[in-house]
C-alpha cells in the first residue's frame, strides 16, 4: 500500500492541524489550512513530501449560534475508515512510565492534476491502549495542558517513529509551528555519538546532524500560540529518557518553550511574512529567521467561474500562478464582471438556503471571517454605528461575517455575541449575516463571493493572514490594516486599500477604516462598476497579489532555501 511512497527519500512535513477536504474537521484555522495547501501544492508540483498529523477523531467542533448569537461547540466526529485506510505497523512511545501504541491512517492526497502525497494521520485509539490513551488523538486542541505535552509527544516523538517503522526514507523534516518540536528530541536520540569518542562532560548528542534535518516555521507572534511546559510536568509525562539538562539548554531554563526548542533544533527557519520575520528576529534575539510569505492553493480557492475564465484566457495557471500577472491585460473587461457575478450569486445563494436572508446582487458585500480572536478585532468594523449608519445611507452596502471562537475562548466567544447584537441595532441599515460553522466550504463561498475582503487585526499580531490571497484569486480587493501579508500586497487603489497610518489605536483605525469605505471604496464601487474603475481594482487584485501570493511560489522557495541546502 505504501510502495508508491516509500522508495524516494521525502521531506517529512509534521503539523498539529491539517485541513484535507471540508469533510475531515482536522483543523481550526489558518494554520491547518495552509498545511493542506502546502501538500496540494507538493502534490502539482512532484515535490516529494510525506505529511504527518493526528487524526483528531473528534474534529475540532460544529459550532451552533443562537439567535443571541451564542456559541455551542458541538463535536465533530469523523470516520478515517470512509477517507484513509490504517498502515500496518504500530509503534510505542513512553508517556508517564507506561508505553502507548500508536498506529496510523493513510490518507492520499490527490492534487487534481494527478499528482499523490501520503498524508499519516496518527491515532492513538487502539485496544492496546487504555482508555484515556486512546483519547489522546481524539481532541484538537481540546483539553489541558497535560493532554497537549501527551498530544505533542504522539506527534513528534511518535510521528518520527512511525515514518521509520513503515520505511520511509527522511531527507529533511519540517516543523509547521512548534507543536512537534519534541521530534527533534527523538532525532538527538537517533543521532549519539559513539561513547568511546567522547571526552568527559561532552554531550554525547550531534546536534549540528539533528540541525542539519530540521526546518522551523514559526507563525505567530502571539504569545499564547508558544506551548510551554513546566519541567515538573515534562519530568512526570515526556517518559523518554533524554537528559533534562540537554533539554534544558535546548528549550528553556525555567520552562520548557516548543518554540525555543524548535528554534535549537532547526537549522533554517522563517517567518510567513517578511514583517513577521522581523518581529520574530525581536522576539527570538540570536537567531537567523528567514522569511517566506504565505500563499493559497491556486485551484483550491479559485471559485468556478474564474477557473473556468483563466483557463480560457490563461491556460496553465494552476500550475504557474505566475501566468496570472497577465490577466489585467489579456481578460477582457466583461469576463470579468460576469464572473464576479456568477460568484457572488452563489454566497447569495448560499445565504439564502442557510439564513433565509436575501441579498441584493447590486449593492456591495463586505466580507469578513476568521478566527474569532481578540487580536483579529471583529468588532472594529462596528466601533461606531452611528456612523455606519451615516455611511450605508449614502452608500448602501451589506455585511457576511463567520467564523469560530475557541470553546476556551471567552472574549472571542463574546465578540460572536456582540457582532449579534450590532446587527440587531442594525437591521434596519444594513443587512447583516452571520454564517455558522465556518469551514472549507464556506470560506470558499465567502472570498468568492464577497466584493471587498475585510481584515482589521492589532499591529503586529497577524503574522501573515490567507483569506485575503484566496480573495485576490477571485478578483476580491482587500480593505486591510497594513500588518502581515498585506504590507506586501497593498499597492493602494491598485491591488486594494491600506486601513490607518500607525495611529496604534483602536479608534484610530475605526475612523480610518470609515473614511475609507465612505470615500474610495464604496462610491468606487457605486460609480464604476459599469465605468471600469471597480473592474481595474478586481484585475489588480489577480494580477498583482493571485499571480504572487500562491502556494506554489511559496513551495518553490520551500523547496531551494530550506529543503535543498
Ligand atoms: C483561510 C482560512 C483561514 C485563515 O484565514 P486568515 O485570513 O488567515 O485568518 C481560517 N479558516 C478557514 C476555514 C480558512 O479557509
Amino acid at each position: 500500500m505504501l510502495d508508491e511512497f516509500i522508495h524516494e527519500p521525502r521531506v517529512a512535513y509534521f503539523s498539529m492541524e491539517i485541513a484535507l477536504r471540508n469533510e475531515i474537521p482536522t483543523y481550526a484555522g489558518g494554520l491547518g489550512v495552509l498545511a493542506g495547501d502546502t501538500v496540494r501544492a507538493a502534490a502539482d508540483l512532484a515535490l516529494p513530501l510525506v505529511a504527518v498529523s493526528l487524526v483528531s477523531r473528534a474534529g475540532y467542533f460544529r459550532q451552533e449560534i443562537d439567535p443571541q448569537g451564542r456559541q455551542t461547540a458541538h463535536p465533530a466526529p469523523w470516520d478515517p475508515a470512509a477517507f484513509a485506510r490504517p498502515v500496518d505497523a504500530k509503534i510505542a512511545v513512553t508517556i508517564e512510565d507506561r508505553l502507548v501504541w500508536i498506529g496510523a491512517w493513510l490518507y492520499v492526497l490527490e492534487g487534481h492534476m494527478g499528482g499523490r502525497q501520503p498524508v499519516l494521520l496518527l491515532d492513538a485509539d487502539l485496544d492496546e491502549n487504555r482508555p484515556e490513551d486512546r483519547a489522546i488523538t481524539h481532541f484538537l486542541y481540546g483539553g489541558d495542558e497535560v493532554y497537549r505535552l501527551k498530544q505533542e509527544i504522539v506527534l513528534g516523538i511518535g510521528g518520527v517513529r512511525l515514518l521509520q517503522a513503515l520505511g520511509f526514507r527522511i531527507r529533511q523534516y519540517h516543523l509547521n509551528e512548534g507543536h512537534s518540536a519534541l521530534l527533534g528530541v527523538e532525532l538527538l536520540h537517533r543521532n549519539r555519538y559513539p561513547a568511546e569518542d567522547l571526552r568527559p562532560g561532552e554531550s554525547p548528542y550531534d546536534l549540528p546532524r539533528v540541525r542539519e534535518q530540521c526546518n522551523f516555521t514559526t507563525h505567530t507572534p502571539v504569545e499564547a500560540g508558544h506551548d510551554r511546559f513546566s519541567y515538573d510536568l515534562v519530568a512526570r509525562v515526556l517518559g523518554e529518557p533524554i537528559e533534562i539538562d540537554v533539554i534544558k539548554r535546548l528549550a528553556g531554563e525555567r520552562e520548557l518553550n516548543m518554540t525555543r526548542l524548535a528554534l535549537n533544533l532547526s537549522e533554517y527557519v522563517n517567518g510567513v511574512a517578511k514583517r513577521h520575520a522581523e518581529v520574530s528576529r525581536q522576539m527570538f534575539p540570536g537567531y537567523r529567521v528567514h522569511a517566506i510569505t504565505n500563499g493559497v492553493h491556486p485551484f483550491t480557492w479559485t471559485a468556478k467561474p474564474f477557473r473556468t475564465l483563466y483557463d480560457h484566457y490563461l491556460p496553465g495557471w494552476c500550475h504557474q500562478p505566475e501566468l496570472l500577472v497577465r490577466a489585467d491585460c489579456c481578460i477582457p473587461d466583461d469576463a470579468v464582471r460576469e464572473a464576479r457575478q456568477q460568484a457572488k450569486q452563489g454566497l447569495i445563494e448560499r445565504v439564502h438556503q442557510r439564513m433565509g436572508v436575501i441579498l441584493d446582487a447590486q449593492v456591495p458585500i463586505l466580507g469578513f471571517a476568521r478566527r474569532m480572536t481578540a487580536y483579529k478585532r471583529p468588532d472594529l468594523l462596528f466601533a461606531d454605528l452611528e456612523r455606519l449608519r451615516v455611511i450605508a445611507r449614502q452608500h448602501p452596502f451589506q455585511i457576511v461575517l463567520a467564523g469560530k471562537a475557541h470553546p476556551q475562548d471567552e472574549g472571542g466567544k463574546r465578540l460572536i455575541e456582540q457582532l449579534h447584537s450590532h446587527a440587531r441595532v442594525l437591521v434596519d441599515s444594513v443587512p447583516i449575516v452571520y454564517l455558522p460553522d465556518y469551514d472549507l466550504d464556506t470560506a470558499l463561498a465567502l472570498v468568492t463571493g464577497a466584493d471587498v475582503w475585510i481584515n482589521t487585526p492589532l499591529r503586529p499580531l497577524e503574522a501573515s493572514g490567507t483569506s485575503g490571497m484566496k480573495a485576490a484569486f477571485n478578483g476580491v480587493p482587500s480593505l486591510s490594516v497594513l500588518d502581515g501579508w498585506w504590507i506586501e500586497g497593498c499597492i493602494e487603489g491598485v491591488t486594494g486599500w491600506a486601513i490607518g497610518d500607525h495611529t496604534e489605536t483602536n479608534e484610530g483605525d475605526a475612523q480610518a477604516l470609515y473614511d475609507k469605505l465612505e470615500q474610495v471604496v464604496l462610491p468606487l464601487y457605486h460609480d464604476s462598476t459599469e465605468s471600469g474603475g471597480w473592474i481595474r481594482v478586481m484585475k489588480g487584485a489577480i494580477s498583482k497579489n493571485a499571480a504572487y501570493f500562491n502556494s506554489h511560489r511559496m513551495m518553490r522557495r520551500y523547496a531551494t532555501e530550506a529543503y535543498i541546502r
